[in-house]
């Protein structure tokens, strides 16, 4: 099943796009929680092609051809699978080391810091920052997605949102190109730190 069978079909699909969903390692989340909140801000549905939950399974979002709402000035030539999790709360007291670190050029993205207001789920732990805390078995199915999609799209490049123009967010917490031209699925690297 997808959602919004009555949206436009793209014309083309350039770039094969990886987001975070911005919720917590503990949140078991999919596309129809997703697909909740988006249409909660007045979308149509879910702005994702496909989610990939915590424990790997993927649940596909809009159909692949659909137009999404995923990348600014880019949903008429991408496609985006969003990845459960991304999110991890730090401690009050703690801030003031993740503060010294952007100070310190540490980090080359801004937007650290999720906005409290855009948390989703459990809010009173703490501050909500970025993290590339993803699962073996979600990323195995992320690599297994976009080499499918890339028979179905020839010549897509795949990236991460932060990596189109036009948006400070980090999302998806990770260096999307050069983990999906390594030969090494299971792993990430947070570039946050
Ligand atoms: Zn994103």
């Amino acid at each position: 099943m997808s959602y919004g069978t009555q949206l436009a079909d793209r014309k083309r699909t350039d770039y094969i796009v990886v987001h975070t969903a911005e919720t917590f390692a503990d949140q078991n989340i999919g596309a129809a929680d997703i697909d909740r909140w988006h249409r909660s801000q007045g979308w149509a549905c879910i702005g994702y092609h496909g989610v990939i939950r915590r424990n790997g399974a993927f649940e596909q979002g809009r159909a692949w051809d659909a137009i999404g709402a995923q990348v600014q000035h880019h949903n008429f030539d991408s496609v985006g699978i969003a990845l459960a999790g991304g999110l991890r709360f730090v401690a009050d007291t703690e801030k003031a080391t993740f503060d010294e670190a952007v100070i310190a050029g540490k980090r080359e993205m801004a937007g650290t810091y999720l906005d409290p207001k855009r948390v989703r789920g459990p809010s009173a732990k703490g501050i909500a920052i970025y993290d590339a805390n993803y699962t073996p078995a979600q990323l195995s199915t992320l690599r297994d997605t976009i080499t499918m999609l890339l028979r179905k799209y020839p010549g897509a490049v795949v990236l991460g949102h932060r990596d189109l123009a036009g948006d400070k967010r980090p999302c998806p917490v990770f260096d999307v190109k050069p983990w999906f031209a390594a030969d090494m699925p299971l792993t990430v690297t947070t570039s946050l730190l």
